[in-house]
């Protein structure tokens, strides 16, 4: 299977969120599977800052409106075990796009980001056909790549080389849309009667998600439980009708976490590493060197309830902010809180924080190494969010022997098996769900883990439940190559 991978970003190259670590890790873990993999990506300024690139010496103009566009191919690679099957990376240069310090321009958006992307888009399927491969499969990601299904379905004869392939678009949070004004329609060298609500357009605008979707042969996204809220309202952010009627195409493949980074069996971040038989021992020496981060003399005794992540709205901080006012004051748990966002939620955190001294802590900042002690030292994770398109930090949570406590949504739903008689009795309990976004509803989860906490068996058991699963690339990449096998089958 001959598959070119094309995404905006990727780890360790260069990450703005959750799609780059996908596109880092999945490319491989297929290459394992036998997959011959080319990954394309822009080489952006941050690119060339962690790599020399090497040139390809292949290079060409790609049209933009009235304009050309030069384009220069980079190569790159990633270090690899001895005699592991690698991808091949290739990185479409152009200075004027791409040698900028952000990658889309941060909170305020680089006012040409749909020329940026839709040479990106043109470059890759040039590049493409110059490579001459027979491509199986073109599996593109997100709103950056969306127009890339459209050009192969639509200009088969511009890229005869491709014709064949078929194309996989895969979404990683339809928040994100690149929703340009109609004005852009030109530039994508596509004929105008494309821009209909059918296809290209959506609420007046060019929506190069939407044309993705609309295009691709097949439609992922990273969690089944998001790919059936993403077809209704408010999930689909707009383009729930668009995504209904693909339905058949449309499924969910939770992502991986990457078991080289995030493994308690050789985390170089935690005092003492450890598997699911000397998990209580590790989790205390962990607990120990945590409190002796935050300056406590002694790890506390009390369960320890931690958050890690954003401090958005999408992360339910709200919930867990009113949690805090109503149970730190009753002491049957240690609260820690890892995170960054605004400054009014911040506050609002030290405030809650300044009334339970030494049983709340806050860790305001962004430190990876910090994440793995406090996902190793907790005994609770809470993941409260409002909607979720699959979620990493309950994954890590399971592998490190932490007990999710859950939101009902998203990827959630389908990595987090709430633990009631039915669910203990058959042994799938992994965690504590609860549906409804208030803080009662986060409230009585929290209240139901803290019980079976106390329930010494009962935990443990809890406890080597999660660490016994697998959440590694290899199972999702599995379930990648029989999409693309599924998808080459029902077009031939
Ligand atoms: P999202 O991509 O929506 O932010 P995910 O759960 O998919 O949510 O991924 C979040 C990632 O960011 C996890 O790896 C988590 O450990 C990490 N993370 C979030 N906030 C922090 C922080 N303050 N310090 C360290 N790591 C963090």
């Amino acid at each position: 299977m001959r598959v070119l991978f094309v995404a905006s970003e990727a780890t360790p190259f260069a990450k703005t969120g959750g799609l780059a670590d996908v596109a880092g890790a999945l490319p491989g873990a297929l290459a394992r599977l036998g997959c011959e993999v080319t990954v394309v990506m822009p080489a952006y300024e941050e690119v060339f800052a962690r790599q020399n690139l090497a040139d390809t010496g292949i290079a060409f103009e790609v049209p933009l409106g009235a304009l050309a566009i030069p384009a220069r191919i980079s190569a790159g690679s990633l270090p690899a075990a001895a005699g592991s099957p690698q991808p091949r990376w290739l990185f479409v240069g152009n200075d004027g796009f791409f040698g900028r310090p952000s990658l889309y321009g941060g909170a305020h958006a680089y006012g040409d980001n749909a020329e940026r992307f839709i040479f990106f888009s043109r470059a890759t399927m040039e590049l493409a056909a110059r490579l001459g491969e027979p491509f199986d499969i073109i599996h593109c990601h997100d709103w950056q790549t969306g127009l890339i299904p459209a050009y192969q379905k639509l200009m088969p004869t511009h890229w005869s080389a491709v014709a064949g392939a078929r194309t996989v678009f895969t979404i990683h949070n339809m928040a994100y849309q690149g929703s340009f004004p109609g004005a852009a329609m030109p530039l994508t060298g596509l004929d105008w009667r494309y821009f209909n609500w059918q296809q290209m357009e959506a609420y007046g605008q060019l929506n190069l998600l939407k044309t993705g979707i609309v295009f691709a042969d097949a439609v992922t996204t990273v969690s089944p439980t998001y790919a059936r809220e993403i077809q209704a309202s408010p999930g689909g952010c707009g383009l729930e009708g668009a995504l209904a009627s693909r339905g058949q195409a449309l499924s969910g493949i939770v992502n991986g976490i990457d078991t080289d980074v995030w493994n308690p069996q050789t985390d170089t971040s935690l005092p003492r590493t450890y598997s699911a038989h000397d998990a209580d021992a590790g989790k205390y020496a962990a607990r120990a060197a945590l409190a002796g981060r935050l300056g406590h003399a002694a790890p506390d005794a009390r369960p320890l309830v931690a958050f890690v992540g954003r401090l958005a709205e999408q992360k339910g901080v709200g919930l867990v902010l009113e949690l805090l006012h109503r149970l730190a004051g009753s002491g049957r748990a240690h609260f820690v809180v890892l995170g960054t966002g605004d400054r009014h939620t911040e506050d609002a955190l030290k405030h809650v924080a300044s009334l339970y001294p030494g049983t709340i802590d806050l860790l305001l900042g962004f430190d990876e190494e910090l994440a793995h002690l406090v996902q190793a030292a907790a005994d609770m994770l809470l993941v409260p969010s409002l909607y979720e398109p699959c979620g990493l930090t309950q994954l890590y949570a399971l592998a490190y022997g932490t007990i999710p406590i859950v939101r009902a949504t998203g990827g959630l739903v389908d990595t987090v098996v709430d633990a009631n008689p039915d669910t203990l009795r058959d042994g799938t309990a992994s965690g504590f769900v609860f549906t409804d976004f208030d803080a009662d509803s986060l409230e009585w989860a929290v209240g139901r883990a803290l019980a079976a906490h106390a329930d010494g068996a009962l935990w443990s058991g809890l406890v080597r439940r999660g660490m016994g699963q697998d959440w590694s690339w290899e199972a999702s990449a599995k379930d990648y190559l029989r999409l693309y096998q599924r998808t080459r089958h029902a077009a031939s």
